[in-house]
């Protein structure tokens, strides 16, 4: 169904006529001027995260359900980077008249998911139209009791660091996307060139084979904000000094929490968590796969520090990983490798604007 027939108002209504209300901080939400939410004796988080069509997505690849999911979830991931709890959650569209009804509702299906994952409700947004592409803008509200809230700056020399889960995954999952995707431009581009309908015809259903690669599409596409980690270390007692979210490279955000602790660290190269999939794909790509974990971005997992006092505790949690330890600002950053080398950390993050 073409937008124009429903109109903003009815495309509106027809993708928030069933939300419910979840949070007893929100008061009102969709359908007066304001959502009006109530946070006595909080502070209230608020994270916000634009993405472009062609910059941060490529429609090509991921499909417009798993777009609304991760859209969500990187604002939720920040929310739970501050230790807080997400709560609220706005949403602004623009889009050109290559999408149809259903694709927003797709997009919206996707976002209602992750929304409910968390808990989070959609309180608000906009939808608007572009003469080029999409565009997305979420802001994600949430709470923190003010003694909670964990910010980067505060990692002390002998702090532990740790991640969650493993790195470099989604990183190896946009490349294999990628080759995959001019793979299939060069066939089309060939079969043209010798105007062979029935090669065209067959590749019209063109399916890439990702067999054995599942975990690094599921990594790229399907992003997952680690709220579960957050529990698991509030259930042990365990207060992080500095934490944040890996969305750019685990080397990138290394250097923030240092840079704004005013703190150096050393990092064991074998220490770095890296699931057997990132490691094949790297290898079939020529790649270093240590390079690919500390710069690859997108994996949402969380960088943290934590009192030395904590070490057990923090080895009896499963699913995060000691990578190495804080120090005085004059050693700097320092990634220590297998053979025992020593090489000083670089932000070599993605960088959008780059
Ligand atoms: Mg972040």
């Amino acid at each position: 169904m073409e937008i124009a027939k429903l109109g903003e108002f009815g495309l509106i209504d027809r993708l928030t006529k069933d939300i419910e209300i979840k949070n007893a901080s929100t008061v009102k939400g969709i359908g007066d001027d304001c959502a009006v939410l109530s946070y006595p004796d909080k502070q209230v988080l608020v994270t916000t995260d634009m993405l472009m069509e062609g910059v941060h997505f490529d429609l090509t690849y991921i499909d417009l359900k798993h777009l609304g999911y991760k859209s969500a979830m990187v604002n939720i991931s920040d929310i739970f980077a501050m230790n807080g709890t997400p709560r609220q959650l706005t949403v602004s569209l623009a889009i050109s008249k290559r999408f149809s009804v259903e694709d927003i509702e797709e997009f919206y299906s996707g976002l209602r998911l992750a929304c409910e994952k968390w808990n989070v409700d959609v309180v608000g947004g906009d939808t608007t139209s572009s003469y080029t592409g999409m565009a997305i803008s979420i802001t994600c509200i949430g709470e923190a009791a003010k003694e909670d809230i964990v910010y980067r700056n505060g990692a002390k020399d002998t702090d532990l660091v740790c991640v969650s889960g493993d790195l470099g995954a989604a990183y190896m999952g946009l490349q294999l996307l990628e080759r995959e995707k001019s793979v299939y431009y060069q066939q089309v581009e060939e079969a043209r060139k010798k105007n062979d309908k029935r090669a065209l015809e067959e590749l019209s259903h063109f399916q890439p084979d990702f067999s054995g690669k599942e975990y690094l599409l599921q990594r790229q596409l399907q992003t997952e904000a680690r709220g579960d980690i957050i529990q698991k270390l509030r259930e042990a007692g365990i207060r992080p000094t500095a934490m944040m979210d890996i969305s750019d490279g685990l080397s990138s955000e290394l250097m923030h929490i240092c840079k704004q602790s005013g703190v150096g660290c050393r990092i064991y190269e074998k220490n770095i968590p890296i699931d057997y999939q990132t490691a094949v794909m790297a290898e079939e790509m020529n790649m270093n796969v240590t390079t690919c974990a500390m710069n690859g971005g997108e994996d949402y997992e969380l960088l943290f520090t934590v009192p030395i006092g904590d070490h057990e505790k923090i080895q009896q949690i499963d699913g995060i990983k000691l990578i190495g330890h804080i120090t005085d600002a004059k050693f700097g950053q320092i990634l220590v490798t297998r053979d025992n080398q020593e090489f000083a950390l670089k932000a070599q993050g993605w960088n959008p604007l780059s």
